[in-house]
């Protein structure tokens, strides 16, 4: 029960942390709970389960832009390797900057996380109207960082480095 309404309603999550955020920057870190979780659930094996169930920007994309979607296939190179690895590296540098030049700062350390959420879910919300509602996610850096961990738990499993 519980379950079936956070999957229709949990993009309010997203957008209450968005007006929250907007008037108190200071609340922008609470977004570090979603952005560890999905690396969380895929280092507990789990793989993409926080992206599939809880996740409130993907349940945002799934449950609301996907009413202005033209659902057309994402583009290959959004989903290559090369420009994930690229938006991974881009989004915690962009990250270690913004932090280390606000160290100490809590209303400057919010709005890091705050602006970033901002522009990422922006970003989202475009290509949502052009491409698939979650178009995002196939090149998301928290969701890459957890398909690579679970590719990683996978091969080592395959090559027998886990525990029986
Ligand atoms: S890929 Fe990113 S935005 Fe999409 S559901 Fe996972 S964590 Fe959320």
């Amino acid at each position: 029960m519980i379950a079936k309404i956070y999957r229709k309603y949990g993009f309010l999550i997203l957008i209450a942390y968005l007006i929250a955020a907007f008037f108190f920057p200071v609340l922008g870190v609470v977004a570090v709970i979603c952005m560890l979780s999905p690396v969380i659930f895929a280092l507990t094996g789990k793989g993409r389960y926080w992206c599939g169930h809880f996740c409130p920007r993907g349940n945002f994309f799934q449950n609301v832009t996907c009413h202005l979607s033209k659902k057309r296939p994402v583009p290959a190179f959004l989903k290559s390797a090369a420009f994930r690895t690229f938006m991974v590296l881009f989004i915690i540098g962009n990250f270690s900057f913004g932090i280390y030049s606000n160290w100490g700062n809590a209303y400057g350390i919010g709005m890091v996380f705050y602006r970033i959420i901002v522009i990422t879910t922006l970003i989202g919300v475009i290509l949502s109207g052009f491409y698939l509602p979650r178009t995002w996610c196939t090149f998301c850096p928290m969701g890459s960082i957890s398909s690579f961990i679970s590719w990683l738990k996978r091969s080592r499993q395959r090559r027998g480095y886990t525990k029986v």
